[in-house]
């Protein structure tokens, strides 16, 4: 049963019935629903797992799964072996699995119930280790597809996409050593476990880092209000700053007392030092050591090969190019903020910031000349409105029609789902779940995951041939007070778009595998739909259509949009620099080479890159730069997919940003392709031209 209101109605009243589930659905249940695909809001909701019982049978399910697939595509002798009995098969793995995963991983993120949790988790490690054993680091799987190469491969007529995934999945199990001999194959598992536990080290070094200092009132001079009443207080005039992102952004940006700056900088800067400058150490040689076992010549060559970019030199060219423009920029910026000092922030010798006053400086200057408060921003974007306008562009742009419909029941009563059709035929294309306020026990960030890939299947001929998928869009958006409603911030308003974006990739690709399906594309290129789609929101005309002053209903007066604007060139060369000096960091940790020394490098890059601020010989940033752990050599991702995003939305503007002709470009060419295809090649095919960086130039004002 389904409940259809207004989305106005339903984003505004906050759901008032209980939804609950008893029957306890079954391994042969879920098995069933394997083979099926979704076709209304009853199907999407019973993907995911209610209870214990239906966690354990859920994965069972899948178990079961594959292990029969397993046993199949081993089975066949090798000279029968064809594209549909030996690589489709695990194609489906794919799928199926994904689903489990995504399903019970819900359940970890959202339910408030701590048994619940600790059964999702162990679930889905085990539905990790499962695959891990019978197809990814299984050499008989890896045999099976050189015979499949050897005899099938020839007769079978492949299309471009099954073509790129057969060359992806050997490419994959080479990067897992599959072609090595058995002794180096132990070799390189023992170094990966060994990596794998010093990533988890790293990582619960920077979680359970509990660094803090403390202030008195007079200290805390600057700050905001709501922040300093919000902290923990050790006595009556002592307070407790923990060092959380929260917390930094407001002492290093606001707090107007250079000591307090500076002995916080020092505490959070030096969070999970000393201890992970060994965990660094160890994990950065033993990565070598791995690389090198596999023929490459360094992990970051490993890493990088199975990405867009391909190759460090082509990463490192690419941030090479970003710095000559950044940096004359970045020197103009400077000379204006070394104009206008405030109060109790002085240059040192060598006339460069302290590295605690560079963040007060440049918020101090915005503040002042900027003349940007985001508070009053956002009194423009009550949230009910601003998300209706946001909803209303992707339906008219990728011509789709949105209805919000009440769930039969749901984890949370805020649950609602969007029922996402194509507007001229009326075919179904999928579900999107939305669960976007905060409570307690809830993931506390912004996400969007996909549950169910749309593929195309002859047997969903009444969808036009595609199944309809199904995406989770999760966000904590701030809720209404006594005498205001809830507001948007700018930044707020940015992420729902974003993390919608993702959605979309979910719904609009079409691929022929699961593999390719929604936002499964390489990490480097996996978030440029959803940093193309953020610029729609520094449009002028679409700011005004989705905002609409709480008290006057005004839309967002010019002035701020100009200001909005002006904010994000003002410090671009800077935060470019910034960035890059990241990127660098994590690329040249990750050269060839054992032993580094990661001060020195991190101390090199500082003067380089952004010589206006003396460098920190007291604090380890390298101890607690999180990235090093999964990311490692590929920070530069964020920048890649940046530069590209640019690119390809300077072609889709001139076309209008709420054209449905402008959408189906970008479906045809893009977002619709999934995964199936290289990114470079997807990207030359849209632009008629190789990708480049003037569009990234020019928005940020770095000519
Ligand atoms: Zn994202």
């Amino acid at each position: 049963m389904s409940k259809r209101v207004s989305i106005l109605l339903v984003l505004v009243l906050a759901g008032c019935s209980a939804f609950t589930r008893q029957e306890i659905r079954s391994e042969k249940d879920f098995l069933a629903m394997q083979q099926s695909f979704i076709t209304s809001l009853d199907d999407a909701m019973a993907r995911f797992v209610h209870s214990v019982p239906e966690i354990e049978n859920k994965k069972q399910a899948c178990i079961t799964r594959m292990k029969e697939i397993y046993d199949m595509v081993l089975a066949v002798p090798a000279e029968q072996r064809t594209f549909a009995n030996t690589m489709q098969p695990l194609d489906a793995v794919t799928g199926f699995l994904g689903e489990a995963l995504g399903a019970i991983d819900f359940v970890n993120m959202l339910y408030p119930d701590a048994t619940m949790h600790e059964a999702a988790a162990s679930a889905t490690n085990e539905l990790r280790k499962i695959n891990e054993e019978l197809f990814s680091g299984n050499k008989k799987i890896y045999l099976a597809l050189v015979a499949y190469l050897e005899h099938g491969h020839i007769k079978d007529r492949l299309s471009k996409e099954q073509q790129y995934l057969l060359d992806e999945t050997m490419a994959f199990y080479k990067r897992r050593g599959m072609h090595l001999s058995d002794e180096s194959l132990v070799k390189l598992s023992t170094l990966k476990n060994e990596i794998d536990a010093l990533e988890k080290e790293f990582s619960l070094n920077i979680d359970g880092d509990k660094s803090s200092i403390t202030a008195t009132r007079a200290q805390l001079a600057g700050m905001n209000e709501t922040v300093i009443n919000a902290l923990e207080k050790k006595d009556d005039d002592c307070y407790i700053l923990r060092c959380d992102y929260p917390t930094a952004s407001e002492v290093q940006g606001y707090c107007a007392d250079a000591d307090t700056r500076k002995r916080f900088f020092e505490a959070f800067g030096n969070r999970a030092y000393p201890a992970n400058m060994v965990v660094l150490d160890k994990m950065l040689n033993l990565r070598d050591q791995f690389a090198k076992l596999l023929g490459f010549d360094s992990f970051a060559a490993y890493e990088i090969s199975g990405e867009m970019a391909k190759s460090p030199e082509r990463v490192a060219s690419f941030l090479q190019q970003l710095v000559s423009k950044a940096t004359a920029k970045a020197g103009q910026e400077v000379a204006l903020m070394k104009q206008d000092l405030p109060p109790g922030v002085a240059l040192d010798k060598e006339g460069r910031f302290n590295p605690w006053d560079y963040s007060y400086v440049c918020s101090q200057y915005k503040k002042n000349h900027l003349k940007i408060d985001q508070r009053e921003i956002a009194e423009y974007f009550p949230v009910d409105t601003a998300l209706q306008g946001m909803l209303n562009i992707y339906q008219k742009l990728l011509s789709l029609s949105f209805t919000v419909l009440t769930p039969p029941w749901a984890w949370h009563e805020d649950v609602r789902v969007l029922e996402v059709k194509n507007a001229k035929t009326g075919l179904l294309f999928g579900y999107i779940v939305l669960d976007l306020y905060p409570r307690p026990g809830k993931y506390s960030h912004a996400c969007c995951g996909m549950v169910v890939s749309s593929v195309y299947n002859e047997k969903a001929a009444a969808f036009g041939g595609r199944e309809p998928g199904l995406a989770v869009v999760v966000a904590n958006f701030p809720r209404a007070t006594a005498d205001k409603p809830a507001l948007f911030k700018h930044a707020d308003v940015e992420t729902f778009f974003h993390e919608f974006g993702h959605a979309m990739h979910c719904m609009m690709a079409a691929t022929a595998l699961y593999s390719h399906a929604g936002y499964q594309t390489k990490t480097d290129f996996v978030e440029l739909p959803s940093q193309i789609f953020e610029e729609w929101l520094y449009d002028r005309d679409l700011l005004k259509s989705i905002s609409s002053h709480y008290k006057t209903g005004e839309p967002l007066p010019d002035h701020l949009i100009d200001a909005l604007i002006a904010l994000k060139q003002f410090d671009s060369g800077q935060v470019v620099l910034g960035q890059v000096r990241y990127a660098q960091m994590s690329l040249r940790y990750h050269l060839a080479g054992q032993n580094k020394d990661t001060d020195a490098i991190r101390l090199e890059l500082g003067e380089q890159l952004l010589p206006h601020i003396a460098p920190s010989y007291t604090t380890h940033f390298q101890a607690n730069f999180g990235h090093l752990g999964g990311y490692s050599s590929r920070y530069y991702g964020y920048l890649w997919s940046q530069v590209y995003a640019l690119d390809v939305f300077y072609q889709l503007r001139p076309r209008g940003l709420v054209n449905p002709a402008t959408g189906d470009w970008f479906v045809a060419e893009i977002l619709g392709k999934g995964g199936s295809k290289d990114p470079n090649d997807m990207l030359k095919s849209f632009l008629g031209r190789e990708p480049s960086i003037d569009a990234f130039f020019q928005d940020l004002g770095l000519h």
